[in-house]
Protein backbone atom coordinates (compact mmCIF):
# COMPACT_ATOMS: atom_id res chain seq x y z
CA UNK A 1 0.00 0.00 0.00
CA UNK A 2 0.87 3.82 -0.66
CA UNK A 3 -1.32 5.28 0.52
CA UNK A 4 0.31 7.48 3.83
CA UNK A 5 -2.85 8.75 5.72
CA UNK A 6 -6.15 6.14 5.83
CA UNK A 7 -9.02 7.79 7.26
CA UNK A 8 -11.34 4.55 6.50
CA UNK A 9 -10.21 1.67 7.56
CA UNK A 10 -12.87 0.09 10.53
CA UNK A 11 -11.16 0.18 13.94
CA UNK A 12 -8.85 3.39 13.69
CA UNK A 13 -11.19 5.99 14.31
CA UNK A 14 -8.14 8.69 14.50
CA UNK A 15 -6.86 7.20 11.27
CA UNK A 16 -3.77 5.13 10.42
CA UNK A 17 -0.77 5.44 8.24
CA UNK A 18 -0.89 2.80 5.25
CA UNK A 19 2.94 1.66 6.54
CA UNK A 20 1.66 1.25 10.44
CA UNK A 21 -1.67 -0.31 8.95
CA UNK A 22 0.92 -3.08 7.21
CA UNK A 23 3.04 -3.70 10.18
CA UNK A 24 0.21 -4.44 12.51
CA UNK A 25 -1.10 -7.13 9.81
CA UNK A 26 1.96 -8.08 9.53
CA UNK A 27 2.67 -8.99 13.29
CA UNK A 28 -0.98 -10.00 13.35
CA UNK A 29 -0.61 -12.87 10.89
CA UNK A 30 3.28 -13.46 12.32
CA UNK A 31 1.68 -14.21 15.80
CA UNK A 32 -0.78 -17.39 14.14
CA UNK A 33 2.26 -18.89 12.00
CA UNK A 34 2.66 -16.81 8.67
CA UNK A 35 6.06 -16.61 7.01
CA UNK A 36 6.47 -13.58 5.34
CA UNK A 37 9.05 -12.92 2.67
CA UNK A 38 9.62 -9.66 1.45
CA UNK A 39 11.08 -9.68 -2.07
CA UNK A 40 9.63 -9.74 -6.01
CA UNK A 41 7.83 -12.82 -7.45
CA UNK A 42 9.06 -13.38 -10.70
CA UNK A 43 8.11 -15.99 -12.34
CA UNK A 44 4.62 -18.49 -11.72
CA UNK A 45 3.61 -21.44 -13.30
CA UNK A 46 0.08 -22.98 -12.01
CA UNK A 47 -0.10 -24.70 -15.36
CA UNK A 48 0.74 -28.29 -13.58
CA UNK A 49 0.10 -29.00 -9.82
CA UNK A 50 1.80 -28.47 -7.69
CA UNK A 51 2.53 -25.08 -8.27
CA UNK A 52 5.90 -22.95 -8.84
CA UNK A 53 6.28 -19.78 -7.70
CA UNK A 54 10.06 -18.20 -8.18
CA UNK A 55 11.08 -14.71 -6.44
CA UNK A 56 14.36 -13.67 -6.71
CA UNK A 57 15.76 -15.42 -3.68
CA UNK A 58 13.64 -18.75 -3.78
CA UNK A 59 11.68 -21.32 -5.09
CA UNK A 60 8.29 -22.26 -3.35
CA UNK A 61 5.80 -25.40 -4.67
CA UNK A 62 2.69 -25.31 -3.40
CA UNK A 63 -1.24 -26.70 -3.86
CA UNK A 64 -2.85 -23.24 -4.02
CA UNK A 65 -2.26 -19.79 -4.18
CA UNK A 66 -3.72 -16.24 -3.35
CA UNK A 67 -2.55 -13.77 -6.19
CA UNK A 68 -2.97 -10.33 -4.35
CA UNK A 69 -0.75 -7.85 -6.18
CA UNK A 70 -2.66 -5.13 -6.21
CA UNK A 71 -3.14 -2.58 -9.02
CA UNK A 72 -1.17 0.50 -10.07
CA UNK A 73 -2.74 3.74 -10.88
CA UNK A 74 -2.59 5.34 -14.51
CA UNK A 75 -0.14 8.04 -14.63
CA UNK A 76 0.01 10.92 -16.89
CA UNK A 77 4.06 11.55 -16.23
CA UNK A 78 3.69 15.68 -16.14
CA UNK A 79 7.26 16.91 -15.39
CA UNK A 80 6.56 17.32 -11.97
CA UNK A 81 4.95 14.67 -11.05
CA UNK A 82 6.90 12.89 -8.65
CA UNK A 83 7.58 16.42 -6.91
CA UNK A 84 3.34 16.45 -5.97
CA UNK A 85 2.70 13.19 -5.60
CA UNK A 86 0.50 12.75 -2.38
CA UNK A 87 1.34 16.32 -1.88
CA UNK A 88 -1.23 17.91 -4.31
CA UNK A 89 -1.67 14.81 -6.72
CA UNK A 90 -3.70 11.57 -5.75
CA UNK A 91 -5.30 8.92 -7.96
CA UNK A 92 -8.13 8.15 -5.28
CA UNK A 93 -10.87 10.80 -4.61
CA UNK A 94 -12.66 8.43 -2.40
CA UNK A 95 -9.39 8.24 -0.46
CA UNK A 96 -8.12 11.59 -0.36
CA UNK A 97 -11.04 13.80 -1.16
CA UNK A 98 -11.88 14.86 2.53
CA UNK A 99 -8.28 15.19 3.65
CA UNK A 100 -7.26 18.96 4.88
CA UNK A 101 -5.26 19.31 2.03
CA UNK A 102 -8.04 19.55 -0.44
CA UNK A 103 -11.27 20.50 1.35
CA UNK A 104 -12.89 23.37 0.73
CA UNK A 105 -10.19 23.73 -2.07
CA UNK A 106 -10.30 24.71 -6.11
CA UNK A 107 -9.74 20.92 -7.18
CA UNK A 108 -9.18 18.89 -10.79
CA UNK A 109 -10.00 16.07 -12.30
CA UNK A 110 -8.29 14.65 -15.69
CA UNK A 111 -10.01 11.98 -17.60
CA UNK A 112 -13.64 11.71 -19.08
CA UNK A 113 -15.23 7.92 -18.07
CA UNK A 114 -16.72 7.13 -15.53
CA UNK A 115 -13.89 7.15 -12.79
CA UNK A 116 -13.26 10.63 -13.71
CA UNK A 117 -16.94 11.88 -13.48
CA UNK A 118 -17.11 9.92 -10.17
CA UNK A 119 -14.41 11.39 -9.11
CA UNK A 120 -15.63 14.69 -10.02
CA UNK A 121 -18.89 14.02 -8.18
CA UNK A 122 -17.55 12.90 -5.38
CA UNK A 123 -14.91 15.95 -4.63
CA UNK A 124 -17.85 18.19 -4.71
CA UNK A 125 -19.05 16.86 -1.50
CA UNK A 126 -15.70 18.87 0.01
CA UNK A 127 -14.37 20.90 -2.31
CA UNK A 128 -15.34 24.44 -3.43
CA UNK A 129 -15.27 23.70 -6.73
CA UNK A 130 -14.13 21.28 -9.15
CA UNK A 131 -12.98 21.36 -12.51
CA UNK A 132 -12.79 18.46 -14.65
CA UNK A 133 -10.37 18.27 -17.39
CA UNK A 134 -11.26 16.01 -20.58
CA UNK A 135 -8.80 15.65 -23.69
CA UNK A 136 -11.34 14.97 -25.90
CA UNK A 137 -14.53 16.60 -27.44
CA UNK A 138 -16.80 14.75 -25.43
CA UNK A 139 -16.88 12.46 -22.12
CA UNK A 140 -16.63 8.32 -22.25
CA UNK A 141 -18.84 8.24 -19.23
CA UNK A 142 -22.44 6.32 -19.51
CA UNK A 143 -25.00 8.28 -19.92
CA UNK A 144 -26.26 8.94 -16.11
CA UNK A 145 -22.51 10.16 -15.42
CA UNK A 146 -22.07 12.28 -17.88
CA UNK A 147 -25.91 14.25 -16.92
CA UNK A 148 -24.87 14.05 -13.83
CA UNK A 149 -21.42 16.14 -13.62
CA UNK A 150 -23.18 18.66 -16.80
CA UNK A 151 -25.65 19.92 -14.33
CA UNK A 152 -23.93 20.11 -11.43
CA UNK A 153 -23.34 23.86 -10.93
CA UNK A 154 -20.14 23.03 -8.97
CA UNK A 155 -18.19 20.82 -11.82
CA UNK A 156 -16.86 22.80 -14.79
CA UNK A 157 -16.03 20.51 -17.84
CA UNK A 158 -13.22 21.37 -20.04
CA UNK A 159 -13.03 19.60 -23.25
CA UNK A 160 -10.60 19.19 -25.97
CA UNK A 161 -8.06 19.84 -22.40
CA UNK A 162 -4.76 18.54 -22.22
CA UNK A 163 -3.41 18.80 -18.78
CA UNK A 164 0.43 19.77 -18.86
CA UNK A 165 2.23 20.02 -15.54
CA UNK A 166 1.32 21.11 -11.94
CA UNK A 167 2.05 24.79 -11.22
CA UNK A 168 3.88 25.83 -7.64
CA UNK A 169 3.59 28.64 -5.40
CA UNK A 170 6.92 30.46 -3.95
CA UNK A 171 6.59 27.86 -0.63
CA UNK A 172 6.46 25.36 -2.89
CA UNK A 173 3.13 24.16 -2.24
CA UNK A 174 0.68 22.99 -5.29
CA UNK A 175 -1.02 25.93 -6.43
CA UNK A 176 -2.80 25.04 -10.03
CA UNK A 177 -2.75 23.32 -13.07
CA UNK A 178 -1.56 24.53 -16.47
CA UNK A 179 -3.91 22.96 -19.55
CA UNK A 180 -3.39 23.54 -23.49
CA UNK A 181 -6.46 24.06 -25.54
CA UNK A 182 -5.93 20.96 -28.30
CA UNK A 183 -7.62 23.04 -30.57
CA UNK A 184 -5.89 26.27 -30.12
CA UNK A 185 -2.77 25.01 -28.22
CA UNK A 186 -3.16 28.24 -26.26
CA UNK A 187 -1.96 27.45 -22.66
CA UNK A 188 -3.71 28.75 -19.43
CA UNK A 189 -3.13 27.98 -15.85
CA UNK A 190 -6.30 26.72 -13.28
CA UNK A 191 -5.88 27.66 -9.91
CA UNK A 192 -6.47 24.73 -8.14
CA UNK A 193 -4.97 23.09 -5.18
CA UNK A 194 -5.15 19.61 -6.04
CA UNK A 195 -4.82 17.02 -9.09
CA UNK A 196 -6.81 14.26 -9.61
CA UNK A 197 -5.87 11.34 -11.43
CA UNK A 198 -9.40 9.52 -13.00
CA UNK A 199 -7.55 7.76 -16.10
CA UNK A 200 -7.39 4.36 -14.68
CA UNK A 201 -5.68 1.53 -13.31
CA UNK A 202 -3.68 -1.48 -14.29
CA UNK A 203 -3.52 -4.39 -12.28
CA UNK A 204 -0.38 -6.38 -11.92
CA UNK A 205 -1.70 -9.66 -13.43
CA UNK A 206 1.20 -9.95 -16.05
CA UNK A 207 3.13 -13.28 -14.47
CA UNK A 208 -0.63 -14.87 -15.02
CA UNK A 209 -1.09 -13.77 -18.43
CA UNK A 210 -2.08 -17.16 -20.27
CA UNK A 211 -2.57 -19.38 -17.04
CA UNK A 212 -5.40 -17.37 -15.42
CA UNK A 213 -8.41 -16.02 -17.28
CA UNK A 214 -8.15 -11.92 -16.97
CA UNK A 215 -10.55 -9.58 -18.52
CA UNK A 216 -10.01 -7.24 -21.79
CA UNK A 217 -8.37 -4.83 -19.12
CA UNK A 218 -6.31 -7.30 -17.56
CA UNK A 219 -7.99 -7.87 -14.27
CA UNK A 220 -8.38 -11.36 -12.78
CA UNK A 221 -11.67 -12.72 -12.94
CA UNK A 222 -12.96 -14.33 -10.81
CA UNK A 223 -16.23 -16.15 -10.45
CA UNK A 224 -18.74 -13.74 -8.54
CA UNK A 225 -18.86 -13.22 -4.80
CA UNK A 226 -16.15 -16.07 -4.65
CA UNK A 227 -12.20 -15.47 -4.97
CA UNK A 228 -12.12 -18.52 -7.48
CA UNK A 229 -10.46 -17.83 -10.52
CA UNK A 230 -10.18 -20.27 -13.94
CA UNK A 231 -7.83 -22.39 -12.28
CA UNK A 232 -8.48 -24.59 -9.46
CA UNK A 233 -6.50 -23.82 -6.69
CA UNK A 234 -6.06 -20.41 -7.56
CA UNK A 235 -7.50 -17.93 -5.81
CA UNK A 236 -6.86 -13.81 -5.93
CA UNK A 237 -8.01 -10.96 -3.72
CA UNK A 238 -8.10 -7.05 -3.39
CA UNK A 239 -7.39 -4.75 -6.52
CA UNK A 240 -5.93 -6.58 -8.92
CA UNK A 241 -9.46 -8.42 -9.26
CA UNK A 242 -11.21 -5.31 -8.37
CA UNK A 243 -11.98 -2.73 -10.86
CA UNK A 244 -14.96 -1.11 -9.01
CA UNK A 245 -14.24 -0.95 -5.39
CA UNK A 246 -10.45 -0.35 -4.51
CA UNK A 247 -10.47 0.16 -0.88
CA UNK A 248 -7.76 -1.23 1.54
CA UNK A 249 -11.42 -2.67 3.96
CA UNK A 250 -12.49 -4.53 0.33
CA UNK A 251 -9.29 -5.87 -0.28
CA UNK A 252 -8.53 -7.07 3.07
CA UNK A 253 -12.40 -8.44 3.00
CA UNK A 254 -11.74 -10.62 -0.18
CA UNK A 255 -8.27 -11.43 1.32
CA UNK A 256 -9.85 -13.52 3.91
CA UNK A 257 -12.79 -14.95 1.44
CA UNK A 258 -9.92 -16.25 -0.55
CA UNK A 259 -7.95 -17.41 2.27
CA UNK A 260 -10.83 -19.46 3.56
CA UNK A 261 -11.61 -20.67 0.24
CA UNK A 262 -7.92 -21.80 0.01
CA UNK A 263 -8.24 -23.67 3.54
CA UNK A 264 -11.47 -25.24 2.08
CA UNK A 265 -9.82 -26.14 -1.34
CA UNK A 266 -7.07 -27.96 0.78
CA UNK A 267 -8.84 -29.74 3.04
CA UNK A 268 -11.38 -31.11 0.75
CA UNK A 269 -8.33 -32.33 -1.77
CA UNK A 270 -6.65 -34.27 1.77
CA UNK A 271 -4.03 -31.64 1.18
CA UNK A 272 -4.88 -29.36 4.71
CA UNK A 273 -1.26 -29.42 6.69
CA UNK A 274 -2.64 -27.51 10.00
CA UNK A 275 -0.53 -25.32 12.05
CA UNK A 276 -1.02 -25.25 16.26
CA UNK A 277 0.23 -22.62 18.07
CA UNK A 278 2.58 -23.52 20.57
CA UNK A 279 1.26 -21.48 24.15
CA UNK A 280 4.02 -21.34 26.26
CA UNK A 281 2.48 -22.08 30.17
CA UNK A 282 3.22 -20.36 33.28
CA UNK A 283 3.54 -22.44 36.57
CA UNK A 284 2.38 -19.89 39.41
C1 LIG B 1 -2.56 7.29 -3.15
C2 LIG B 1 -3.55 6.24 -2.66
C3 LIG B 1 -4.25 6.49 -1.51
C4 LIG B 1 -5.15 5.52 -1.04
N1 LIG B 1 -5.83 5.78 0.12
C5 LIG B 1 -6.70 4.87 0.60
C6 LIG B 1 -7.43 5.11 1.80
O1 LIG B 1 -7.26 6.14 2.45
N2 LIG B 1 -8.32 4.15 2.19
C7 LIG B 1 -8.51 3.00 1.50
O2 LIG B 1 -9.33 2.18 1.92
N3 LIG B 1 -7.83 2.74 0.37
C8 LIG B 1 -6.94 3.63 -0.10
N4 LIG B 1 -6.27 3.40 -1.27
C9 LIG B 1 -6.53 2.14 -1.97
C10 LIG B 1 -5.81 0.99 -1.25
O3 LIG B 1 -4.44 1.32 -1.07
C11 LIG B 1 -5.94 -0.28 -2.08
O4 LIG B 1 -7.29 -0.51 -2.39
C12 LIG B 1 -5.41 -1.49 -1.32
O5 LIG B 1 -4.09 -1.26 -0.86
C13 LIG B 1 -5.44 -2.72 -2.21
O6 LIG B 1 -4.83 -3.76 -1.54
P1 LIG B 1 -4.14 -4.95 -2.32
O7 LIG B 1 -3.57 -5.84 -1.28
O8 LIG B 1 -5.06 -5.52 -3.31
O9 LIG B 1 -2.98 -4.28 -3.16
P2 LIG B 1 -1.71 -3.46 -2.66
O10 LIG B 1 -1.94 -2.81 -1.35
O11 LIG B 1 -1.34 -2.62 -3.82
O12 LIG B 1 -0.63 -4.58 -2.43
C14 LIG B 1 -0.11 -5.34 -3.48
C15 LIG B 1 1.26 -5.80 -3.04
O13 LIG B 1 1.75 -6.78 -3.94
C16 LIG B 1 3.09 -6.51 -4.19
N5 LIG B 1 3.48 -7.09 -5.48
C17 LIG B 1 3.02 -6.80 -6.71
N6 LIG B 1 3.64 -7.55 -7.63
C18 LIG B 1 4.51 -8.33 -6.95
C19 LIG B 1 5.46 -9.32 -7.33
N7 LIG B 1 5.65 -9.65 -8.61
N8 LIG B 1 6.20 -9.92 -6.36
C20 LIG B 1 6.03 -9.59 -5.07
N9 LIG B 1 5.15 -8.67 -4.64
C21 LIG B 1 4.41 -8.05 -5.58
C22 LIG B 1 3.18 -4.99 -4.19
O14 LIG B 1 4.52 -4.58 -3.96
C23 LIG B 1 2.28 -4.67 -3.02
O15 LIG B 1 2.98 -4.71 -1.81
C24 LIG B 1 -5.35 4.31 -1.75
C25 LIG B 1 -4.61 4.07 -2.90
C26 LIG B 1 -3.72 5.02 -3.36
C27 LIG B 1 -2.93 4.74 -4.61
Amino acid sequence: MTTTEVENFPGFPDGITGPDLMDKMRKQAERWGAELYQEDVEFIDVTTSPFTIRSTDREVKCHSVIIATGATAKRLNLPREEEFWSRGISACAICDGASPLFKGQVLAVVGGGDTATEEALYLTKYARHVHLLVRRDQLRASKAMQDRVINNPNVTVHFNTETVDVVSNSKGQMSGVSIRNIDSGEESVLDVKGLFYGIGHSPNSELLAGQVELDSSGYVLVKEGTAETSVQGVFAAGDVQDHEWRQAVTAAGTGCVAALSVERYLASNNLLVEFHQVFSIHFL
